[in-house]
């Protein structure tokens, strides 16, 4: 599966905002946005003042989600079919459905810094779902669904770190017992539990032009 190899921080700048796509690095003064907020390229400051176009906020606030959860144009489209077949409001769906994905659980669980390494790490087959191994990032979640580091993997630095304790705030539809290397998906994500500004009805608007 090909992934998205060239330096995060750009994205951020490209898209205005912090995507957080970096972990712990994101949350120090190290981070690049907060030293250089302009839009990448030897002209970004001057391309900054320029109107910008309904059409192309649309395609900025799809970028930004697709690139906040590290999802191919292809595959977002997919999704969005998904959430317009699905009863409900459709932006919301189209979060969910990206909020289900088993690294982005994995990433919210604690278990990983950024959903980059969430991603990794499950496509490296540190996880099982319900007791059966599944490395496939974009496996979709569903309530009830239990979350563990694989029996191999508990005894690997980083998860060993791990189970002393997290500080990561949890958001409603998961349950986590680090000391157990297990999670549990206790409801499907709601439209509140994500905390990132998205304008989820532009990328509506901009796949029904
Ligand atoms: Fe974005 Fe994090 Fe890089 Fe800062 S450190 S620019 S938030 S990816």
């Amino acid at each position: 599966m090909a992934r998205y190899t060239d330096p995060v921080c750009k994205l951020c700048r490209r898209e205005g905002m912090k995507l957080f796509l970096k972990g712990e690095r994101c949350y120090t003064p190290k981070c690049a946005f907060e030293k250089n907020s302009a839009p990448p390229g030897m002209h970004g400051n001057r391309r900054m003042r320029r109107k910008v176009s309904d059409y192309g906020r649309q395609l900025r606030e799809k970028q930004k989600v697709r690139r906040i959860y590290g999802v191919y144009e292809r595959q977002f489209r997919r999704y969005f079919r998904q959430a317009v077949k699905t009863k409900g409001l459709t932006g919301a769906t189209l979060l969910q459905l990206l909020e289900q994905r088993l690294d982005n659980t994995v990433f919210r669980m604690g278990f990983a810094d950024s959903r980059s390494q969430a991603r990794q790490l499950v496509s490296h087959g540190h996880f099982v779902v319900n007791g059966r191994k599944v490395d496939v990032p974009s496996y979709s979640v569903q309530p009830g669904d239990v979350i563990q580091v694989t029996d191999r993997s508990r005894g690997l630095t980083y998860f060993k770190d791990l189970a002393e304790g997290s500080q990561r705030t949890l958001p409603k539809w998961v349950s986590v017992d680090s000391a157990a290397f297990s999670g549990r998906v206790m409801d499907l994500p709601a439209r509140d539990d994500i905390d990132i500004p998205i304008n989820e009805q532009l990328i509506v608007e901009f796949y029904s032009r």
